[in-house]
C-alpha cells in the first residue's frame, strides 16, 4: 500500500530494542578479551564455555558503563537488581541459556527526545538491562541459513561479551515521520555511546543492532494492532526503511481484511523483511533468578557521582560546536554526514588547529585516505594531536600543501611523528635564498620568452617560471619566495 494512504489510514505504533555491544576491555563474568576477529575460540575459557563447576563474576565496569547509559536515558536507577536465566536450546550459547535481566532490569522508566524536521517526539524508554552476547555460528553450505547447511561452525570469542539491552515502551503519535523518528532515536543512541565512551558504537559491526517492532492502529481506534519484529537491523537507514516497509506491508494486509501475523522477521539487503520465527513468548523462555551471581545493589552515592559526570548531552554539543566554529549549515553537515568526523575535529581543534583547517583535512586529504584503504575515518593510524601538528607545519611555513600530504602519507605509512617524518623523509621546504636563487636563474635562462613577458609587465607569465623551479626542486622550494625572487629579478 502506498506510504501516504497507510499514514491516512492507520496511526504506526512502534517498539525499539536495541543492543549495545559495550568496549569494556573484559568479558561480563570473565577476564577474557572482548577484542573482535582472533582465532575463532581463542578468547574463550572455562567460565564463558560454560564448564561445569566454573562460577561467573559481574564486571564491575559493565555495571558502571550500565548506570551511565541509564542515566543518560533520564531513567531511574535500581537500587538492588538481580540477574536472570533466559534458558533457550540453541548452540552459539554454549551453557543453553544466556544469563540477562527479566522483571528487575538495572535502569528503568527514561524517556529521550528526539527531533524530525523542527517537531519534537518522545521516545519513552521501558528499561536498559544487562547481559552477555551469544557466539558466531558460521553455516556452511546452503545459503549461510542453518536449514539446508551442510554443517555449522562455533566461534565462542563474542560469547559472554557485555550486552546492554535498551527497550522503549510503545512509541505513539508518530504518524508519517515514524521512520525517520526510529532512525533519529537510534542516531541519538549512537552518539550517546559513543560521548559517554562506553561503545564503539558502531553500527555497521554490530555494535549496536536494532530490533524494529511496528504495528498499525486503524485511525480513530484505541485497539493495538498485531506487531511484526524486525531483527538485528544494524544502520540508520534500513532502520527508517524497516519501518516504513512494515508499514506498507501491514496495511496492505489489513486494507484487504486480513490479519498480521506476530512474527519475527529478517531485513534483507534490497529493502524489504521476509518471515522469520513466529516468536517466542517470555514463558518460553523459563526465566529465572540466576543463582550463580550476586545481586547488583549500586550505592546511591556513586549513582550520584556518575550522574555529576555524564559528558554533554550529544545534540547539544552538536549546537555548542556548530555556534562555536561558524562553518554554514551545510559545511556542518558534511561533517555529520561521516561518522566520527565531529569527534575528529573537534579534537584536532582542541590541539589548537583552526575549524577550517581542521575540518579541511579530515574531510577531504584523510577522507580519501580512509575511503582508499575500507577503513572508518577514526580508524586511520593518525591522531588529532598529529594532524593539528602537520597543520602547525603547514602554518610555519615548514611545509608546503604538498608537502604536507606527504607528511600525512608518513604518518599514516607508521614511519612516525609528522616532525620524524619531515626529517627522515626531507620534506622541509627550501627557502634558502642561495638554493633559490641558482635554481631561479636556471629557470629564466631556460625559458626566455616567459622572462621577456615578465620583464613587459605580464606578471602571470610568472607562473611557468615558479613552476619550473618547484619542479627542479622537487616541490620543496617555498613558493611564494619563488615567485619574490623572480619578480625582483625580472624587475
Ligand atoms: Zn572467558
Ligand atoms: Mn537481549
Amino acid at each position: 500500500m502506498p506510504y501516504d494512504e497507510v499514514v491516512a489510514r492507520f496511526e504506526p505504533v512502534l517498539g525499539l530494542e536495541v543492543h549495545v555491544e559495550l568496549s569494556t576491555k573484559s568479558k561480563m563474568w570473565c577476564g577474557c578479551p572482548t577484542d573482535f576477529g582472533g582465532e575463532p575460540n581463542s578468547h574463550v575459557c572455562p567460565v564463558c564455555l560454560g564448564l561445569p563447576g566454573s562460577l561467573p563474576v559481574v564486571n564491575r565496569l559493565a555495571v558502571e558503563s550500565a548506570i551511565r547509559i541509564g542515566l543518560s536515558l533520564n531513567c531511574d536507577i535500581a537500587t538492588w537488581c538481580r540477574f536472570a536465566r533466559k534458558n533457550y536450546f540453541y548452540p552459539d550459547m554454549p551453557k543453553d541459556y544466556q544469563v540477562s535481566q527479566y522483571d528487575e532490569p538495572l535502569c528503568f522508566d527514561g524517556n529521550v527526545a528526539v527531533e524530525v524536521g523542527g517537531l519534537t517526539y518522545q521516545v519513552p524508554i521501558e528499561r536498559v538491562h544487562m547481559e552477555e552476547d551469544a557466539g558466531k555460528l558460521t553455516h556452511v553450505g546452503g545459503a549461510g541459513r542453518i536449514s539446508g547447511a551442510d554443517y555449522s561452525l562455533i566461534d565462542y570469542n563474542r560469547a559472554g561479551v557485555p550486552l546492554m539491552e535498551i527497550v522503549t515502551k510503545t512509541i505513539h503519535g508518530t504518524g508519517a515521520a515514524a521512520p525517520e523518528v526510529a532512525s533519529g532515536y537510534m542516531a541519538f543512541l549512537r552518539d550517546m555511546v559513543r560521548a559517554l565512551g562506553v561503545s564503539h558504537g558502531r553500527m555497521e559491526r554490530g555494535n549496536l543492532r536494532c530490533d524494529v517492532n511496528v504495528s498499525l492502529t486503524p485511525r480513530g481506534s484505541s485497539e493495538l494492532g498485531t506487531r511484526s519484529e524486525t531483527k538485528n537491523v544494524n544502520s540508520l537507514r534500513a532502520v527508517a526503511d524497516a519501518v516504513r516497509y512494515e508499514m506498507m506491508r501491514q496495511g496492505a494486509i489489513l486494507a484487504a481484511g486480513g490479519r498480521v501475523k506476530q512474527e519475527t522477521r529478517h531485513w534483507n539487503e534490497g529493502g524489504y523483511t521476509t518471515p522469520g520465527r513466529s516468536k517466542e513468548e517470555a514463558q518460553d523462555y523459563r526465566y529465572f533468578p540466576e543463582p550463580d551471581l550476586v545481586p547488583v545493589a549500586p550505592d546511591p552515592a556513586w549513582v550520584d557521582e556518575l550522574r555529576a559526570t555524564l559528558p554533554e548531552h550529544p545534540a547539544l554539543r552538536r549546537a555548542r560546536l556548530a555556534a562555536d566554529w561558524g562553518f554554514t549549515e551545510r559545511e556542518f553537515g558534511d561533517i555529520l554526514a561521516i561518522e566520527g568526523a565531529l569527534e575528529l575535529i573537534a579534537d584536532t581543534v582542541a590541539a589548537g588547529t583552526t575549524p577550517a583547517a581542521a575540518r579541511k583535512w579530515w574531510l577531504t586529504e584523510l577522507a580519501r585516505r580512509a575511503n582508499e584503504a575500507g577503513v572508518a575515518l577514526d580508524e586511520l593510524p593518525i591522531t588529532p594531536a598529529q594532524v593539528a601538528e602537520v597543520q602547525a607545519l603547514l602554518a610555519d611555513g615548514a611545509v608546503n600543501d604538498k608537502l604536507a600530504r606527504q607528511v600525512i602519507e608518513g604518518v599514516l605509512a607508521g614511519e612516525g611523528s609528522p616532525a620524524e617524518v619531515v626529517a627522515s623523509r626531507g620534506l622541509a621546504v627550501v627557502s634558502d635564498t642561495e638554493a633559490l636563487d641558482a635554481a631561479v636563474i636556471a629557470a629564466i635562462a631556460a625559458d626566455p620568452e616567459a622572462a621577456a613577458k615578465v620583464r613587459d609587465g605580464k606578471v602571470a607569465a610568472a607562473g611557468a617560471l615558479i613552476g619550473a623551479v618547484m619542479k627542479n626542486m622537487r616541490g620543496q622550494a617555498d613558493a611564494a619566495k619563488v615567485r619574490e625572487l623572480i619578480l625582483a629579478k625580472l624587475g
